[in-house]
């Protein structure tokens, strides 16, 4: 068992590890090809996964996303999270969608395998686009992000508006096939046409990701 300093103590190293991770991003300092490049966690949350609006094939791209992200992070490219955080018995989507993610419940809260770590950014949006009333955009630019990476739920919905956005934007954008879902095959295959035919995105898997240069 540790003793009281032995614990400040990590906690400190801890901490400074995050600070060094972030100036690293700030910096550019991190060396690798996609120092420019963020990705986006979208609606990886409890009631798109296992909740209200649960699907199995958002769950069976979990490890994908996971295993994304970790390589992401182990090269000091910014994770940003964007999760849905709906204002009870007000937002629109619940004119055409059962309430869901209510802001402050578990159906809102990131998946227990996903969930950020200190070194991420989390916004939370009550619109499909993740760059609707939120601080997205304020924060790439900061981050001097020019290209993105997107991953999350649903394909058709709030990865398809979000790529609008950042096109609209002059966001670069990238979609790891094995990492975003629709909810059957056919809708997933369309959305991807459509991302690639309308807002030019690079549609790929993650390995080949993970196999470009990145240090
Ligand atoms: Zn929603």
């Amino acid at each position: 068992m540790q003793n009281h300093s032995q614990t400040k103590k990590d906690n400190f190293i801890g901490n400074r590890k995050v600070l060094l991770d972030l100036r690293a991003i700030l910096d550019g300092r991190s060396g690798c090809g996609f120092v420019k490049t963020a990705v986006a966690v979208i609606d990886m949350i409890n009631d798109f996964v296992t909740g209200v609006l649960k699907s199995e094939r958002a769950e069976k791209i979990v490890p994908n996303v996971k295993q994304l992200l970790n390589f992401a992070r182990e090269n000091h490219v910014p994770v940003v999270y964007v999760n849905d955080a709906h204002m009870q018995n007000v937002d629109v989507e619940f004119d055409v969608w059962p309430e869901h993610a209510v802001a402050g419940t578990w159906g809102a809260q990131v998946v227990d395998e996903l969930k950020p770590e200190k070194s991420d950014f989390v916004l939370q949006k009550r619109r499909y686009s993740a760059f609707q009333g939120t601080s997205l955009d304020q924060l790439l630019r900061e981050l001097k992000i020019d290209t993105l990476i997107l991953t999350g739920v649903v394909t058709d919905i709030c990865i398809q508006h979000t790529a609008a956005d950042a096109f609209f934007r002059g966001y670069k954008i990238i979609v790891p096939e094995d990492c975003v879902e629709a909810n059957d095959e056919q809708t997933q295959k369309a959305a991807l046409d459509y991302l690639k035919r309308i807002y030019g995105c690079e549609i790929t898997g993650k390995d080949k990701i993970m196999k470009r240069k990145w240090s």
